[in-house]
């Protein structure tokens, strides 16, 4: 042998050896901090923002249902054929079709003087207005591209980065994290049959923007299709920017990590050139599409053969639908296909003993890594990788230092096992000892370890439902969990659910700007809002004569002054604290006087403004909550006007009322109603047989529930939603139970149901009252957030509020226009909606509207002896006249409102 062949296989081992050391220590370390990490009990998400977490609203949670697809309103409320209608079908399905069956011929992509290449200027468009001008821009042009890139190693679902969308003038990016909860902007000009939209491959772009945004695209040109119905060579958009435009791209940019801000050059112009050249290579493609026809055909007619068929395809792609893989066991597929390429790698099935304990542990590691990666909001292969899976199972470590080893060794190319598996080491452990473990045991004992009473990890709009959820699921499952499981379960979906309750509804930003405005006379006349001084300085009716905090001077002259008229309230200050026990950290609104009284006020009295409208701590809005419905059911006894429709008509009657609602307002109210229980029974019956059963009788049944519903058309929601009126909590749960997984329209319960056992109250502390009494938006993944979302308040500084600070007297007027729909359901859902409106009138009938203003002192009685209020601005009190107006220009002026809209 050689000297320097000597040579080179020495350094050959010694290079060998140090990476073996490097390697071993390395993992020695890891080793090391990860035992730090376990022994602090605590999840990593409780230091690690991810920023999906910041997401308000979402559409595809990770619970174990199935995904809702966008309502149109019209489907909602048209007639009782949406009844027939299945629940996930297209949303625009018709607009597509249309498409397909009577395609359009003329395809301009480009106009005018075009120019290819990319200059440096683009649009990054990251704040609601700019989206809006985008929305804007984009509904005047006849065609746009759009690409999208998304995340999905550090999400269960994944979700879209960012959206890059090129007119022929202008590049925008659209920063989809920052604007997640803002992108129904953009569903109109997607869903407009008229505007063209050129993505390249859309088939998964389509599905994310269904899953993430609602958003559905109805005509759509996909350059891939022209690719294929033109049978090129290549189909990658690499190779048309390249043979196409002369644009080279970097595809490994693909799999950048897009949730980073700011984004790199690199990737900035990845992303632009992605959407860019589609206007142009599309118009290519076309001119292409249309020769070939030419080419291949003698007969004219064909011209557009090829064209069509592109088109044809490209429009099939708008008819997917997103959905969620639902497995009949958690991790149940990635087990088996696991197991299976096992085996076959090995080629034999001789120890078919430790095959079972193999292939068990193969079972039980996936159904832990998926349940991990839903809590966590992970991806699968986040958790623990199939590599470190199939190692665990085969050396069936016994020790936590042996797991952590196997799964690093196994995972050496990811660096070290990921976050959740250094903070979750100890029910990996578990898993290993516990021999006699089941499959079905492993799940609930991890969900309550990691999100029960003493659970470890965050909750999350991601991982809630899936809480929430469980039970029901576990119960339909083989083996239902013993008693004293279920009573934790209980106490533990109750917690998390007050958690997100404080995380979702309390009010993000201060609700008190305490901006003052003064007279011209210099006296202050009240606190107020940012968005009310910019009314007046936008009509011209004030100046601005401090910054900050900003004050105005009123250009006009005032109606009297606070002083004068023993308004001392509105010049106080107010504190962004709950008004109950002080609690600064989060509160939300509470309504004094509910909701289905004062929507049925005549307008001028509405105008109690701030003083009717304060803020306080879950904690206090749930006593208060709970104690303004059991006043309203002794409103109910004392002025005979029940809260519920409560009698169902025999069949003479019926005739004669037919189901208008305003027969119940004209005297015979109490002879209009239906009972609960007729209700529930007839919404069953619909929903069960409804198909097949004659007409007459369905017409019947349907009266019924549409005479709940306060006579307005029905749909299946309405029709599921009524199965549970009037039911106990612990009735529903039986309900649903009986009904197997969950009622798909079912509003979830838990928060607030906890008078489970004190009395028999049907609906009053359950979420759904809340949010109807309220005003509060509902988690996501409950129904309301599926198909009201567009009508649906969004963030704080619209949310129906009192005026004198904290916005919105301005907003209660707009109900005129669109919130009409949202007005008739609000008073359906709510069951009290009818009660209110009588009770209403008959106080102004009776007693005018000193009868109105009895009535609202009596709810401040309420509220002062439940709350016991220790932090109410000064100047509030009980009796307060509520009479208070700027006069002819007032913000509060119910003529000047309207036509200053
Ligand atoms: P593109 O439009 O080609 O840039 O791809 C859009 C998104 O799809 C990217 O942001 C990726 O998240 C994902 N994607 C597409 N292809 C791949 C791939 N081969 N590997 C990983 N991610 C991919
Ligand atoms: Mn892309
Ligand atoms: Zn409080």
């Amino acid at each position: 042998m050689e000297v320097t062949e000597k040579v080179k296989i020495v350094i050959s081992i010694a290079s060998l050896v140090a990476a073996t050391v490097l390697i071993v220590s390395e993992y020695r370390r890891r080793k090391h901090q990860s035992k730090q990490t376990s022994s602090l009990s605590s999840c990593y998400l409780h230091s690690e923002l991810k920023p999906q977490f910041g997401f308000k609203r979402v559409l595809a949670d990770n619970s174990y249902s199935g995904f809702k697809h966008l309502k149109k309103l019209e489907d909602v409320s048209s007639s009782s054929s949406s009844i027939e209608k299945s629940l996930n079908c297209h949303p625009y399905e018709t607009e597509i079709t249309v498409l397909l069956e009577n395609p359009k011929l003329e395809f301009s992509f480009l106009r005018g003087e075009y120019l290819l290449e990319m200059n440096d200027s683009y649009v990054w468009v990251e704040t609601e207005l700019k989206l809006k001008e985008l929305a804007e821009t984009l509904s005047k042009e006849k065609v746009f591209g759009v690409d999208t890139e998304q995340h999905s190693l550090r999400s269960f679902l994944g979700f879209t980065a960012l959206i890059q969308i090129s007119t022929q003038e202008e590049d925008f990016l659209v920063d989809t994290i920052a604007l997640h909860d803002a992108m129904s902007i953009l569903r109109p000009v997607f869903s407009d049959p008229l505007i063209c939209k050129v993505f390249h491959g859309a088939d998964n772009d389509v599905l994310w923007l269904q899953r993430d945004f609602h958003i559905y695209v109805v005509n759509m040109f996909d350059t891939a299709k022209a690719c294929e119905v033109l049978s090129k060579p290549q189909r990658s958009l690499a190779y048309l920017l390249e043979t196409v435009c002369g644009v080279a791209t970097n595809k490994l940019l693909q799999r950048e990590d897009w949730r980073q801000r700011p984004l790199s050059e690199e990737m900035v112009l990845y992303a632009r050139t992605d959407a860019h050249y589609l206007l142009y290579i599309a118009d290519c493609l076309t001119t292409e599409l249309k020769q070939l026809a030419i080419v291949d055909s003698s007969s004219p007619d064909d011209k557009f053969h090829f064209l069509l068929e592109a088109s044809r395809r490209s429009n099939m792609t708008c008819l997917q639908l997103y959905t969620k893989e639902i497995e009949d066991y958690p991790g149940n597929a990635a087990a088996s296909s696991l197991i299976n390429r096992h085996l076959n790698g090995h080629g034999d099935n001789s120890t078919s003993f430790v095959d079972a304990k193999f292939q068990e542990f193969v079972r039980e590691l996936c159904a832990w890594r998926d349940l991990m990666a839903r809590i966590h909001d992970e991806s699968t292969r986040y958790v623990l990788s199939d590599q470190a899976i199939v190692a665990l199972a085969t050396k069936q470590p016994t020790t936590t230092e042996d797991i952590y080893d196997a799964i690093a060794q196994a995972d050496l190319a990811i660096e070290s096992p990921s976050a959740v598996v250094c903070s979750h080491l100890d029910d990996v452990y578990q898993m290993t000892q516990d021999k006699l473990v089941k499959l079905d045991a492993i799940l609930p004992a991890v969900l309550q370890k990691c999100l029960g009473s003493d659970g470890t990890c965050p909750i999350s709009i991601f991982n809630y439902s899936l809480l929430v959820n469980f039970k029901t699921k576990l119960t339909s499952h083989r083996s239902a969990p013993k008693q004293n499981g279920n009573k934790n379960l209980k106490q533990f979906t109750r917690k998390a659910s007050r958690e997100l309750f404080v995380k979702k509804f309390s009010c993000k930003a201060p609700v008190y700007h305490n901006c003052r405005i003064y007279a011209n006379d210099g006296r202050l006349l009240c606190y107020c809002d940012r968005r009310k001084l910019e009314w007046y300085l936008n009509r011209g009716l004030a100046k601005l004569v401090e910054e900050n905090p900003p004050a105005i001077t009123l250009l006009f002259e005032p109606k009297g002054r606070p002083e004068d008229e023993g308004n001392d309230f509105y010049i106080q200050t107010k504190r962004n604290i709950c008004v109950g026990c002080g609690e600064g950290n989060h509160y939300l609104r509470y309504r004094i006087i509910p909701s289905c009284y004062r929507v049925h006020f005549p307008e001028h009295l509405k105008s109690h403004r701030s003083h009717d409208i304060v803020l306080l701590c879950v904690d206090c809005h749930e006593v208060a909550h709970a104690a303004a419905e059991k006043y309203k059911k002794q409103i109910a006894t004392e002025f005979g006007i029940p809260l519920f429709v409560h009698r169902v008509l025999d069949s003479k009657e019926a005739q004669g009322t037919s189901s208008s609602m305003d027969q119940e307002s004209t005297g015979n109210s109490e002879d209009a109603g239906v009972s609960p229980l007729h209700l529930r029974t007839a919404a069953m019956a619909l929903l069960r047989h409804g198909n097949r059963m004659p007409s007459s009788r369905r017409e019947k049944l349907l009266q019924t529930v549409k005479m709940y519903y306060g006579g307005r058309d029905i749909s299946e929601e309405d029709l599921e939603k009524a199965l549970l009126i009037g039911l106990s909590p612990h009735e529903r749960r039986k309900l649903e139970r009986k009904k197997g997984v969950s009622l798909k329209h079912s509003v979830e319960v838990s928060h607030m149901d906890k008078q489970e056992n004190n009395n028999n109250d049907t609906d009053a502390n359950s979420l759904v009252s809340l949010v109807e009494e309220q005003g509060v938006e509902v988690p996501a993944g409950s129904e309301k957030d599926v198909n009201a979302e567009s009508n649906m308040v969004a963030d704080d500084s619209s949310n129906g509020t009192s005026g004198g600070d904290g916005v919105t007297e301005l907003n209660d007027t707009q109900c005129n226009g669109n919130t009409l729909h949202q007005q008739n359901s609000k008073l359906s859902l709510l069951g009290h909606g009818p009660h209110g409106k009588q009770i209403v009138e008959h106080l102004l009938k009776e007693y005018g509207e000193d009868g109105v203003r009895d009535f609202c002192q009596r709810w401040r009685q309420v509220f002062v002896d439940t709350v016991h209020p220790r932090h109410l601005p000064g100047g509030w009190n009980v009796s307060h006249s509520g009479r208070r107006d700027f006069g002819e220009f007032s913000v509060y002026n119910p003529t000047k409102r309207l036509s200053a809209e």
